[in-house]
């Protein structure tokens, strides 16, 4: 049975002031015929393609909710088979027709992606208020379960296998002009040892869930996210503007590293420091110490690559990839496409 996670936010002052709540929902009712007019901006062409895409919502069976994250509720649901169901939470959308639009392209985005490393999507709803994300289920754990929840230990080697497949996902991602904005531990699924990313590009859907974390002057801080987050991002917060980040390819490899440090060190860098310290930090150029890791130069050179501050100075991830090959193995008679095993820690 799976757990169900529903997980606060914290909240940071970004001006100093008292917050005043400005009242996180709105409960906009929606104009469905608004909808259902043809969009002068979208060629024709490309909306007779994107009924293809179009599920209707009756279709789907859901079955049990999997989880809630930042811009919806994931059930376990059935398609033509078993399929994951990300219902997005529409109820407080102010600008409702504009972020149709951009989910709608959103979607046009998802259907380009065909790649081994990447979780397959199958379609979407988009008749508002019924708007969902269908995409294949996966079987495996996330990474973060792995990683942080059951306290497994990752080798040097196992993780060097992982950060490959997640790097040819990423790479082909990147080549296809799509950016992930999302990148994390929680998005990535390890099943039978090959890697599964999931929500990329889904970010700017935070519009349509726009309310649920922000409050007056403070910004909502899901916990765990702004380690992924590179110093343009942080320096770039301001309340309620998560929604306008200078996302690129390079804060992308940003999150890769931070990925990559999770993998070897089994924790969150800045572990246990208050979000506003990580803020100040990061929006400085200081970054995790590696003074205490166990890891050969190279793995760390990798890490501070990724981390560097000036994005320009970050590696592409086809670069990741030929440095992660030629990183020299223990032992290592296995290729990405073979299952990693994973151990248990002694105490768990
Ligand atoms: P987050 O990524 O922050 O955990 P999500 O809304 O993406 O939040 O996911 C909610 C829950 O649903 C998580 O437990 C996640 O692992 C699970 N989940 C998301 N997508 C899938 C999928 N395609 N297959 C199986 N489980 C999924
Ligand atoms: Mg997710």
């Amino acid at each position: 049975t799976s757990s169900i996670k529903n997980e606060r936010c914290c909240l940071v002052s970004l001006s100093g002031s008292g917050s005043t709540d400005s009242g996180g929902a709105r409960g906009d009712s929606l104009d469905l015929a608004a909808h259902d007019a043809p969009d002068a901006r979208w060629p024709r062409q490309n909306s007779l393609s994107m009924k293809e895409w179009d599920i209707p919502y009756d279709e789907l069976k859901l079955f049990e909710m999997i989880g809630t994250g930042r811009f919806g509720t994931v059930y376990r649901g059935s398609w033509h088979g078993a399929v994951a169901v990300k219902l997005l939470h529409v109820h407080s959308l102010t600008d409702h027709c504009l972020q149709l639009d951009t989910f709608k392209h959103e979607v046009a985005t998802f259907r380009k992606t065909r790649h081994e490393n990447l979780v397959l999507f199958m379609g979407a709803c988009m008749k508002p208020p019924r708007l969902a994300i269908v995409t294949s289920l996966c079987k495996g754990m996330t990474l973060y379960t792995h990683i942080h929840l059951r306290k497994d230990k990752f080798t040097a080697n196992k993780s060097v296998i992982v950060a490959q497949q997640i790097s040819q996902g990423m790479g082909y991602l990147h080549a296809r002009g799509i950016i992930h904005k999302d990148l994390k531990t929680k998005n990535i699924f390890l099943e039978n040892g090959k890697v599964v990313i999931t929500d990329f590009g889904l970010f700017s859907v935070t519009k349509l869930c726009f309310g649920t974390n922000a409050r007056g002057d403070s910004l909502g801080i899901p916990p765990g996210w702004l380690c992924y987050l590179a110093p343009e991002l942080v320096r770039a917060l301001r309340p309620h503007a998560s929604l306008h980040l200078p996302f690129s390819k390079d804060t992308d490899v940003y999150a890769f590293g931070t990925v990559w440090y999770e993998l070897l060190c089994g924790e969150y860098p800045f572990k246990g420091q208050p979000p506003e310290a990580i803020i100040w930090q990061v929006g400085k150029g200081v970054k995790q110490s590696l003074a205490n890791m166990q890891a050969s130069r190279d793995i760390k050179d990798i890490l501070m690559l990724c981390w560097s501050y000036r994005a320009n100075e970050r590696p592409d991830f086809p670069h990741l990839l030929s440095t992660l090959e030629k990183l020299p193995r223990k032992r290592l008679a296995r290729s990405p496409s073979h299952p990693v095993h994973l151990s248990r820690s002694a105490d768990s």
